[in-house]
């Protein structure tokens, strides 16, 4: 098992993994953020902000009370080592979804989510991704870099065919991505076409916070205009319901950006209804 640093629990979960369903970890990488840096402080403001979240969820009707799931505390990663850091995290994922658990990380900034599906895949080797961002992710390179958070889902393209990769939210890329990004799949709005999309194979989701509106979610290192309510978003994250998630990440929340501390707020309650669809209860 990898070594974790003990923080404060999100939301009431346990520190003990036995029994536990999900196992969240956090991953405070920010190596390659490209303009406002800071989400490495992101796991310690979602656990911090998870103290004002009621444990019950309205929409999915579930007590995370009653759920088994874990929080393992912060992977001891260095944010100045990429390569480290990104086999430390692919180390912990496959070692946690070889147990039989469903790694959930909280990042962090996107790059994170590369070792994470690359865990995923080695077991399933038929799973499908949805990625929830602003941005396509697609760049083959950004500022002379081939491992960056504007290029991590053209690096996910390299072991998984782009048809696999469902993107929803997305409204920022160069002309040279959205030409790669006809190969995957791109979706504006409609929550219903996502387990349409899926049809039951085993699902990966990333959630980079900054698909949210800058107006619901500001603190984030590349706020981008044009976003979607949190209403829609969480509709987007219901139609999951029932599905096979086999590991999930929310990542790019960077707490610091955002005085009022509303951002990490609600990073906190997209982890708590990320939870509600995994967690056994
Ligand atoms: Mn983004
Ligand atoms: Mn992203």
């Amino acid at each position: 098992m990898s070594d974790f640093l003990k923080t404060a629990a999100y939301l009431g979960a346990s520190q003990e993994c036995k029994a536990a369903r999900v196992a969240l970890f956090g991953c405070p990488y920010d190596g390659t953020a490209s303009y406002r840096a800071g989400a490495r402080f992101g796991p310690a403001a979602i656990r911090e902000a998870s103290q004002v979240l009621e444990t019950y969820d309205l929409r999915t009707k579930i007590d995370l009370d009653n759920c088994a799931f874990c929080d393992l505390g912060d992977l001891e990663i260095s944010p100045g080592d990429k390569t480290g850091s990104l086999s430390q995290i692919e180390t912990a994922a496959r070692d946690l979804l070889a147990e039989g658990k469903i790694p959930a990380a909280l990042g962090g900034e996107h790059l994170i989510s590369l070792p994470l599906v690359k865990a995923a895949h080695a077991l399933f080797s038929d799973m499908v991704l949805v990625q929830f961002d602003a941005h396509l992710d697609l760049k083959d390179k950004y500022l002379g870099d081939r491992l960056s958070h504007a290029t991590v889902m053209r690096r996910v393209a390299d072991f998984l065919p782009p048809s696999r990769i469902l993107q929803v939210g997305t409204r920022s890329g160069t002309l040279e991505e959205y030409e790669f990004s006809r190969k995957c799949r791109n979706l504006e709005a409609n929550a219903e076409d996502i387990p349409r999309w899926i049809s039951n194979r085993p699902v990966y989701v990333t959630v980079d916070l900054d698909v949210l509106d800058p107006a619901v979610f500001p603190g984030t290192g590349t706020p981008e205009p044009g976003g979607v309510s949190y209403g829609i978003l969480e509709d987007w994250l219901l139609s999951l319901t029932g599905q096979n998630i086999i590991g999930w990440d929310v990542v790019e929340l960077a707490p610091h950006w955002d005085p009022t501390h509303v951002s990490s707020i609600v990073a906190a309650k997209v982890v708590r209804t990320l939870m509600s669809l995994t967690a056994v209860c």
